[in-house]
């Protein structure tokens, strides 16, 4: 079988494997859908920690080839797999705070993902969808529940105000649900396309950061920021649209060694809550729930479909203006 590889030297290469046996406790699954994201390109040039060399790819679900006890599905189930393996027995574990599991294994970092025609995943990972279901969808289910743990640090409760810094799939999904949640919001960036395309799934506008901060001068800062662009100048961005005594939920990850300057002075007299959100701890089987049901518009987020010899490519260009998730569907 075909699968992406990142090398010792950061090269990316579509090679052949062995296919996965159908060991004790996993299931086999041949991919049908795998989102390339930001966190795929830090890794291509070493901004976030990873394994070398490993198969990409932590956004993916597809058909199940192979079952074994307790795999709790059955062959040709649509699923989703949960990249973030975790022991379920230490003290974060057992406090719900998995992503900080200090033995986390993250299929598609650690050990080999996504890309690939065929995965072995240990069953605790995998997660029914509806037979319905586009099975390109089966990637959105990991960002979606990153999100989800976004919504859940927000707690909104119906009413507020909300900014969205960021139109890739995070910012364009966290809108969806901070609307579902019974906010007003604003999409925050400078393409247009993404503005738009906000607009269509609920938003009530899309502005550029410059506008939006015209916004705030003219009628007050928002409730809740979500920073969802992953860089230094809309993380700072996003601390400006709050309110004071407001949130910023930060989602977009930056390079790992970025750094601000920030003055500690206003988070005090501002009272601003920047809060953190990593990964999805114990939020993915919502994730398939939400996009079984058909709540969360998933199309319009996908921008291309692609082989896994078109991937290298893709991960080394930075993403296209208005391209929002790229998947890639191996069989291809
Ligand atoms: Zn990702
Ligand atoms: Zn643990």
């Amino acid at each position: 079988m075909r699968a992406l590889l990142l090398d010792d030297h950061g090269d990316l290469a579509v090679v052949g494997r062995q296919e996965p046996g159908t060991l004790p406790g996993t299931t086999v699954v041949r991919v049908t859908g795998c989102g390339l994201c930001g966190t795929d390109r830090h890794i291509t040039r070493g901004e976030y920690p990873a394994k070398r060399p490993v198969v990409l790819g932590h956004e993916f679900g597809g058909i199940v080839q192979a079952t074994t006890p307790g795999s709790g599905v059955q062959v040709g189930d649509l699923v989703s797999v949960d990249p973030n393996i975790t022991c379920g027995r230490c003290t974060d574990c057992q406090a719900g705070r998995t992503a900080f599991c200090p033995e986390l294994t993250a299929i598609g970092v650690d050990i080999d993902g996504g890309l690939s025609e065929l995965i072995g995943a240990p069953n605790t990972q995998i997660h029914r969808l509806d037979a319905h279901v586009s099975p390109l969808h089966a990637a959105f289910a990991e960002p979606l529940a990153c999100c989800l743990r976004g919504m859940d640090l927000a707690g909104l409760s119906g009413g507020e105000r909300v900014a969205v810094l960021g139109g890739g799939v995070m910012g364009q999904l966290v809108a969806q649900l901070a609307r579902l949640a019974g906010a007003e919001v604003v999409m925050v960036t400078r393409n247009a396309t993404r503005q738009n395309l906000a607009v269509d799934l609920g938003a009530r506008s899309g502005v550029s950061l410059d506008v939006a901060e015209q916004v705030v001068a003219n009628s007050g800062g928002f409730d809740t920021v979500f920073e969802c662009a992953g860089s230094t100048q809309t993380f700072l961005g996003a601390q400006r649209l709050a309110r004071r005594g407001g949130s910023v939920i930060v989602l977009g990850l930056t390079a790992q060694d970025d750094v601000v300057p920030m003055r500690p002075f206003d988070l005090v007299v501002q009272e601003l809550r920047i809060v953190g959100s990593f990964l999805n701890p114990l939020t993915h089987a919502r994730a398939c729930t939400l996009i079984s049901s058909g709540t969360v518009v998933l199309d319009p987020l996908i921008s291309r479909v692609i082989g896994l010899a078109e991937v290298p490519a893709a991960l080394r260009a930075e993403a296209a203006p208005g391209e929002v998730k790229i998947v890639v569907d191996p069989s291809q």
